[in-house]
């Protein structure tokens, strides 16, 4: 068994047997350190005892009381008996009662004096009773008329009652109060001192109390402590704690950057007349400032001897796409190959296409690679890459797939880079030796968040939209007032223009939601816009199908698209200007951003019609009233943290945000401001750094749920 106390299995502990340490197992506990790093989700005042007299049906109360008698009792039903007890303190007495736990005779006995919390009820006919409370039997004997003074128990040590009692997260077979008592038990088997990750005189500049310390103060508060502050997570110890691993991530981020800039690549671009001619030949409109700015630093990123990692936001319709070729023209100029994977098919497709028109008049070759390119028709392109004569390949994550191989991969661009998970964005860097890395994001990300996720990253900023784009105007509305959707519709397409209209598509209803959206597509067509011509998209389609009807809606061939969420990213049509969203209030408000950002794409006038069924959570209608009131969506995406949580920000799917045992990316974003700058301070200083370096790559995985940090 290894000296570090945290180390030791749980098994070892008094009172877990290999059947309990399987339960414990199971439910993600395997050493003494799991179980203390899992820490209570909320904290209950068990500390101030009632005097039996005054309890109220309904009332949650602790009480301490002396046991007067205790039986079971048999019940109608076969089988089913209830312990049952009669309690008493100097104000009064009171029945206590456990249904099917006729064990319990065993385990009480007249005089004892206990510590119940839990539910008062009132039962007909027998009164006043406690119903299934937590107890605890307090040593030694009681004697009769001591009892029933309010306050703690002397110095007697209670765990489930008599105090602030941390609550926890009922795991498999593990229950709250079994998990309490565990933690008790471990606590007591790890001694006075514990190593401590954070460094002296880090735990001393920020005043931070010991790592033993604060760990037993968050599962068992001392007396006085504040149940608010506790429940808020804002003790000593508690922050502490939430610091601590914040530090730890991003000291393990900025390590991990510290590793790559010590990378070479094999060769760096250079960037002489031909070049800035080319990429001249393939601009279909000046760049905005921030293009430019942005431009600038990927290419001076280029032109290093370290590989590229950079992240580029832009909100939607920022104009990012050409940033990316431009970038890519750079590389392919200087004899590289350049990847662009992007999060969906029809985004690859259009991407693809896209691309393939402005490098047309160019030497380089452009292929599109997704799941539904024939078997044939793949190999194809796999050998041309492999051969160097493909110098793009657009796709989506089929790219990171093993069979891909380059003959010299200088650049991965990778879009909507929360879409995939971090260890894709390793796997498409590996076809290269030490490619160049962009990556790029249509949705603004909160502050905090973008220091989680992409803390490892250089960031660019495109904040400046593209000129002649006119604000969107954004109005909500309830379902009864359908009509002025239909009647925007109408007034667009008369005028040229064309329509989106968007269904939502939920995994737990999507049979039913898709019912809805086919069904609303067929009423347009045939009952509100015969006139015009309306088509249908979702995720169901097969690929050819939605290719043909994505195409009929760029030529303008279709007038109004009746679509799922599959438009959501990216997709540019610029002559459509009129969005309606049914149901806006079953989506996220940084969803509506991206859906209302497929219109305002050119230079007529657009608006945006939120649909919502009637009547509105206060959470629905602050979402609809944000998009409302703002078209930025940096300021949207503020909101939404605020309002969603960071667990549901990027919504279900896989999002690489690392799991914290502790922090909340919502309620601690100061915190993880604070460990940023700490952890930038503490490597600059270089002291211990290597060891806590060593020891942050062999847990990373197990801490943050993430893939390697390097
Ligand atoms: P996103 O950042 O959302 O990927 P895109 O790259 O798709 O945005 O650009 C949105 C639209 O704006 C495209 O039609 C693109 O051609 C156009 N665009 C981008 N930059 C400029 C610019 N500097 N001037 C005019 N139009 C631009
Ligand atoms: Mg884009």
């Amino acid at each position: 068994m290894s000296n570090d106390p945290l180390g030791t299995p749980l098994q070892f502990l008094k009172g877990v047997g290999p059947r309990r340490a399987a339960d414990l197992e199971k439910a993600g506990l395997v050493t003494v350190e799991d179980l203390l790093c899992r820490f209570p989700i909320r904290y209950e005042d068990r500390g101030q005892f009632a005097p039996i007299a005054s309890l109220k049906p309904g009332q949650r109360a602790s009480v301490q009381a002396e046991v007067l008698s205790a039986h079971v009792r048999p019940t109608r039903r076969p089988g089913f008996r209830i312990f049952e007890m009669v309690v008493r303190d100097a104000s009064g007495s009171i029945r206590a009662t456990f249904p099917n736990q006729a064990f319990l005779k065993d385990v009480f006995k007249p005089h004892q004096r206990v510590i119940f919390y839990g539910a008062v009820e009132l039962r007909p006919g027998t009164g006043l009773q406690l119903s299934s409370p937590d107890y605890e039997i307090l040593a030694g004997e009681g004697e009769p008329g001591q009892l029933g003074e309010a306050g703690p128990a002397g110095d007697e040590l209670t765990v489930h009652t008599g105090r602030i009692v941390p609550i926890y997260e009922k795991t498999g077979t593990l229950t709250p109060k079994m998990q309490r008592a565990l933690v008790h038990q471990a606590l007591q088997s790890i001694g006075e001192t514990i190593d401590d990750p954070l460094p002296a005189a880090l735990r001393r500049k920020i005043n931070a109390p010991e790592r033993r310390e604060a760990i037993e103060a968050t599962h068992f508060p001392p007396a006085g402590a504040s149940v608010e502050a506790l429940n808020a997570f804002r003790t000593p110890s508690q922050q502490r704690l939430i610091f601590e691993e914040f530090f730890l991530f991003q000291a393990g981020l900025m390590l991990k950057r510290r590793r790559q800039r010590a990378d070479r690549k094999r060769r760096s671009v250079v960037i002489d007349d031909r070049v800035r001619d080319a990429a001249r030949a393939v601009l279909p409109f000046r760049l905005t400032g921030d293009q430019k700015r942005a431009v600038k630093e990927i290419v001076d990123d280029m032109a290093r001897p370290e590989p590229m990692n950079r992240l580029l936001q832009g909100d939607v319709g920022a104009g990012k796409t050409i940033v990316a070729l431009l970038a890519a023209l750079v590389a392919m100029e200087n004899g590289f190959q350049v990847a662009f994977m992007a999060p969906t098919e029809i985004l690859a497709d259009q991407h693809f296409m896209t691309i393939r028109r402005r490098l047309e008049a160019s030497r380089f070759r452009v292929a599109l690679l997704t799941g539904s390119v024939p078997a044939r028709k793949r190999r194809e392109i796999l050998a041309e890459l492999e051969a160097g004569s493909i110098h793009m390949v657009v796709g989506t994550h089929a790219l990171a797939e093993g069979a891909v191989a380059f003959r010299e991969l200088g650049l991965a661009i990778i879009d909507e880079q929360h879409r995939f998970g971090v260890v894709q964005r390793a796997s498409l860097r590996g076809k290269g030796a030490n490619p160049d890395v962009l990556v790029m994001t249509a949705t603004p990300i909160p502050r905090t968040l973008s220091m989680t996720l992409f803390g490892d990253l250089d960031v660019s900023i495109i904040r400046e939209m593209p000129p002649g784009r006119q604000p969107i105007k954004t109005l909500a509305k309830p379902e009864s007032r359908r009509e002025d959707a239909y009647k925007a519709i109408r007034h667009a397409v008369d005028a040229g223009r064309q329509a989106y209209v968007i269904y939502p598509l939920v995994e737990d209803s999507e049979k039913v939601d898709l019912r809805a959206a086919t069904a609303m597509a067929e009423h347009l067509a045939t009952a509100v816009f015969p006139q015009y011509r309306v088509a249908l998209l979702h995720g169901r389609l097969k690929q050819d199908e939605k290719d043909r009807v994505m195409a009929s809606f760029a030529a303008g061939d279709t007038h109004i698209l009746v679509s799922t969420t599959v438009v959501e990213v990216g997709v540019d049509v610029a002559n459509a200007t009129v969005m309606v969203v049914e149901h806006a209030e079953r989506f996220g408000l940084s969803q509506l951003h991206q859906l209302r950002g497929r219109v305002g794409r050119g230079a007529h006038a657009s608006e945006c019609l939120l649909l919502y069924q009637s009547p509105l959570t206060d959470a629905g209608k602050s979402r609809l009233q944000a998009l409302v009131e703002t078209n930025d969506g940096f300021v949207i995406a503020e909101r939404d943290l605020e309002l969603r949580g960071p667990g549901d920000f990027f919504g279900t799917r896989q999002s690489g945000l690392p799991t914290f045992r502790v922090g909340d990316l919502g309620r601690d974003s100061t915190i993880m401001e604070q460990a940023r700058r700490e952890a930038q301070d503490w490597i600059a200083t270089d002291e211990g750094v290597a060891e806590l370096a060593g020891r942050l790559r062999h847990q990373w995985k197990a801490r943050f749920g993430l893939a390697e940090v390097g």
